[in-house]
């Protein structure tokens, strides 16, 4: 599949058209789901400009990803190839464009999970890696452990010969005034539309396999080394091949009380709940305590679900079947994908 404009509209049309006619599609070959982060996003509190860098910074990533799986790459590639050009973008909480500890720096925590066979690896408080989540692939990739964290993993990170920036790469001005606003009230609520901004990728590869992983700066303000869900396998990342792929945003500390994204996981698999009830039934479980956020989740088939309570979340889909779509607001709807 040619993900330029006129063989993407095509493919749409072809969904479309099977959708209308009732009939069941084929489950699409492959298929990537992303989030860039969950918050108070209301309509309007962005300006038509904002709103646009956002999307496109989605869909860019939502091409690198489905470019990987549409040559045959494997899901682990994908979420990756995704994350990366969200690290990278100063518009998200991950990578650069990090938010800020309590000290002033940028600390940032990533996770990646295989569905098929169940390895994962994780990294928190890393200070020097351009792509977090490259530093989670090569733990579960190359060490007999699954999360490292503070200096060893910074150390990891280098011995693994993963490009090392300085930490100034990581600053935005925008993150640095959110910190400033929350040093003079650290009660105060920050700039809602950009309270969160973690990034997360799940996918499901040619083959059938599934994978999710999850990349973070965490919460503005954060220090004595607090780490979110984001990085804990079972909390922000979950990935087991028939079940499902998931990657968590939202406030941290609920999302780990509730093992939320391996709670969906495990209500689609000894609950036999629609991937779509298990995603909201979970979010549901995290704001009976008090959270909020949102999370996405791959199937088995390919077809993505999106849960969320709060008022937006960055996202997108793409899959073979299907041009990328992005939505932000919590009412808006992409088309199914199959
Ligand atoms: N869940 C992340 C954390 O608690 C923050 C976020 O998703 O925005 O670190």
């Amino acid at each position: 599949m040619h993900l330029g404009k006129s063989a993407g509209l095509t493919a749409l049309a072809l969904g479309l058209a099977s959708l209308d006619a009732g009939s069941a599609a084929a489950a699409p070959r492959w298929s990537l789901a992303i989030h860039g982060g969950a918050g108070v996003i209301e309509r309007g509190s962005l300006t038509p400009e904002q709103e646009k860098a956002y999307r496109d910074g989605l869909d860019e990533a939502l091409r690198a990803g489905a470019a990987m799986l549409d040559k045959g790459g494997t899901s682990l590639d994908a979420v990756a190839a995704a994350i990366h050009v969200l690290e990278d973008n100063p518009l998200f909480n991950a990578g650069r464009g990090a938010v800020f500890t309590a000290e002033g720096r940028n600390e940032l925590d990533a996770a990646i999970m295989d569905g098929r066979t169940l390895k994962a690896g994780a990294v928190a408080g890393i200070t020097r890696t351009r792509h977090p989540v490259d530093a989670a692939r090569a733990v579960m990739d190359h060490s007999p452990h699954v999360m490292l964290a503070g200096e060893g993993a910074d150390r990891f990170s280098r011995e693994q010969g993963l490009e090392q920036v300085d930490p100034s790469w990581f600053r935005t001005e925008k993150r640095w005034e959110q910190l400033l606003k929350w040093r003079k009230n650290p009660q105060a609520a920050l700039d809602p539309t950009h309270l969160y901004g973690t990034v997360g990728a799940v996918a499901l590869d040619a083959a059938g396999n599934l994978a999710a992983a999850t990349s973070t700066g965490g919460m503005t303000g954060k220090r004595w080394g607090r780490i979110g869900d984001s990085p804990i396998i079972g909390a922000g990342t979950y990935a087991r091949n028939g079940e499902c792929a998931v990657s968590a945003t939202g406030s941290g500390e609920y999302f780990i009380r509730e093992s939320a994204a391996r709670q969906v996981c495990d209500r689609v698999g000894y609950l036999h709940h629609t991937l779509a009830a298990a995603a909201q039934e979970t979010i549901d479980s995290v704001g009976a305590i008090g959270g909020d956020g949102g999370l996405i989740a791959m199937g088995p088939e390919g077809v993505p679900a999106f849960a969320l309570n709060s008022s937006g979340m960055y996202r997108g889909q793409v899959s073979a079947a299907s041009v990328p779509q992005t939505a932000i607001y919590a009412d808006e709807t992409m088309p199914t994908v199959r």
